[in-house]
């Protein structure tokens, strides 16, 4: 356990944030098999120096050699206001270091950056949000609602083993939370003459991974083999490439682009604020929208064939032949249905068609105190930016305390170029000290706001 003190915060919040985020990246937690539970050791530990109460909490640990554990804090305030919680995870994705400048995990602070993975998703939120709660410590005057840090690990292989356990068996750590922030949302820079854009996630695809089976019988692959269990599957995922899945504008992804109507291209901006009705009645501009993959993924279901797994030699017929399929589906949406449609599609009874990660999303309102705070705090600090509630492709854990009934956004306060956003998941990741001071800078100010 490194048990060198940090900077003094008040002097040098930049030196404190990066000398704390280089050692959490220096700690190994590539996921599979995690180990988490010495970085959580750690991040207690750094939460404890700054006065704030802190516990490492174990989570299930199957096949992780150093264990695995969350870790959790607390500010505490008046008790008049129920809490906000303050979510990042602890694991990250593997980095093959050919493709690095850098060592991954050397933890590397040079040149204004802090370079490694984690850096951006999500140790650096981790550490936004220890430091922040450590700046609100120092304080005299306390909150109304308390704040309550928490990391989990196993986020980046669907979270069943940390948020999903923590908000199953330990609901007690959340102490009646009203909102919750995490990763999943951000500020995206305008550059030139744009303003920049806030983007608070309040709703998610829904996740839908399928597994297809075909099996049959092996044998010699010199009789053809034209019925086994290889061209079944092929024909099955040939009739899936084809199938068109309905273009549809839920309410949230209709809220989001009239917000961002404005700032689009001039020939957009009318249709863009009334996405539904243009979609529907102009195929100029339908053609358009659909031409931008990431638009059109936040309008209808989409389905991508990411794993095949049959046979081994070319001579032998398998006896299996297995695909997956990463499905996303809009936030409205439930896996069981649509695999009903798949199978209706597929329409080949003896492939076995079953979901491997699905849940629902509900998602968040953005009339809400705690989205007027992040606007209050954006026109303060970063006067001209437009706050968007946005709807994303992806998933976080943020499901599982919206089942709780959590009002949660995927938000981080800080501000990236589309060049820096790369890091996430890919090589050279990194986060510029002065982004980690402002970040911790705003999320101070956006729990001021809503702790008066
Ligand atoms: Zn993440």
């Amino acid at each position: 356990m490194p048990s060198r003190a940090l900077p003094d915060l008040d002097e040098n919040l930049g030196g404190a944030a990066s000398q704390l985020l280089s050692q959490t990246i220096q700690i190994n937690t590539v996921n599979p098999p995690g180990n988490e539970r010495p970085l959580a050791e750690l991040l207690v530990a750094a939460a404890r120096r700054e006065g704030l109460e802190a516990n490492v909490i174990e989570t299930p640990s199957q096949g992780s050699k150093r264990g695995r554990a969350a870790a959790w804090a607390r500010l505490p305030g008046t008790g008049k206001r129920p809490p906000v919680v303050l979510l990042s995870h602890l694991d990250v994705v593997p980095a093959e270091p050919s493709g690095w400048a850098v060592d991954p995990f050397g933890g590397l602070v040079a040149g204004g950056y802090v370079v490694g993975r984690g850096a951006l998703d999500a140790k650096g939120l981790a550490v936004t949000h220890l430091l922040a709660m450590a700046a609100l410590a120092r304080r005299d005057t306390r909150l109304s609602r308390d704040v309550i840090f928490l990391s989990t690990p196993d986020e980046e292989t669907g979270g069943r083993n940390g948020a999903g356990f923590i908000t199953q068996r330990h609901k007690d750590l959340l102490r009646g939370a009203e909102f919750l922030f995490t990763e999943g949302g951000g500020i995206l820079l305008g550059g030139d003459d744009a303003p920049n854009v806030w983007g608070v996630a309040v709703a998610e695809k829904v996740p839908c991974w399928t597994r297809l089976t075909a099996r049959g019988t092996a044998g010699h692959a010199s009789t053809g083999g034209l019925h086994g269990p290889v061209p079944r599957l092929v024909a099955a995922l040939e009739r899936l490439r084809r199938m068109q899945t309905e273009v549809r504008v839920v309410p949230e992804v209709a809220q989001m682009f009239r917000k961002l109507a404005p700032l689009a291209e001039s020939e957009n901006r009318a249709g863009l604020a009334n996405l539904g009705d243009t979609l529907a009645s102009d195929p100029e501009f339908e053609r358009r929208f659909l031409a931008d993959d990431a638009r059109a993924a936040l309008v209808r279901n989409t389905v991508a064939v990411t794993v095949l797994k049959a046979g081994s030699s070319p001579n032998v017929v398998p006896e299996e032949a297995v695909a997956e399929l990463d499905v996303r589906l809009l936030p409205d949406e439930r896996c069981d249905e649509f695999l009903e449609q798949l199978r209706d599609v597929v329409s080949d009874p003896s492939i076995r068609i079953e979901p491997i990660l699905a849940f629902e999303n509900r998602s968040s309102p953005s009339d809400t105190e705690l989205f007027r705070a992040v606007e209050r705090v954006a026109s303060e600090i970063d006067p001209g930016a437009v706050v968007v509630p946005r709807v994303i492709a992806g998933f976080t854990d943020a499901h599982y305390f919206r089942e709780l009934g959590i009002v949660s956004y995927g938000f981080v306060p800080r501000w990236l170029p589309p060049s820096e956003t790369r890091g996430i998941h890919g090589p050279n990741e990194r986060v510029s000290i002065e982004n980690l001071e402002r970040g911790i800078e705003a999320t101070v100010k956006i729990l001021e706001a809503i702790g008066r």
